[in-house]
């Protein structure tokens, strides 16, 4: 995170520690968590200014979705990323760039950026890890466009 991200779009990251996801927020039939409410707790815990981002080592759903690799609540500068599922079936090397992208993704919709049909940009929706595979860490033209409109410039590494 704190490579990438700023080698990607230009911001600067510190790491805020560890924080603990109560288990009330645990579904415990799915033994899922209620992406939303992760993401009011981090939205609770992070500097008013600051966009918070958490990688968490657990599985995470919406309401209507068995799963969500992911979810951004623009409303409040959060960004989540659950790593439960993007480690399956793969090895070390993708699971991290299936990482990089979830985050990325993520966070292209916390600066209001809505999902991609470029199969190849990383704002593309992925309902299956291997959705994630097909696309790359990069964003398409016209996301690099609209994140510019915002005064966010994304790397010629990280854009198509
Ligand atoms: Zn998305
Ligand atoms: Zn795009």
């Amino acid at each position: 995170m704190e490579e990438f991200i700023p080698r990607a779009l230009g911001f600067e990251v510190r790491l805020a520690g560890h924080l603990a996801i109560p288990e009330e927020i645990l579904d415990s039939t799915r033994r899922q968590y209620l992406a939303e409410a992760v993401a009011r707790l981090v939205a609770y815990r992070k500097s008013e200014r600051a966009i918070g981002l958490l990688v968490a080592d657990a599985d995470a759903y919406v309401p209507g979705l068995n799963f969500v690799f992911g979810l951004a609540a623009p409303s409040l500068g959060v960004a989540t990323v659950f790593l439960r599922r993007l480690r399956q079936w793969t090895d070390r090397a993708n699971y991290v760039e299936r990482v990089v992208k979830e985050v990325l993704h993520e966070l292209g919709h916390v600066f209001g950026l809505k999902h991609c049909r470029n199969r190849k940009c990383v704002m593309s929706f992925s309902n299956s890890v291997f959705e994630v595979d097909v696309k790359s860490r990069a964003f398409c033209r016209s996301c690099v466009r609209k994140l510019g409109e915002l005064g966010i410039e994304v790397s010629g590494e990280f854009a198509i």
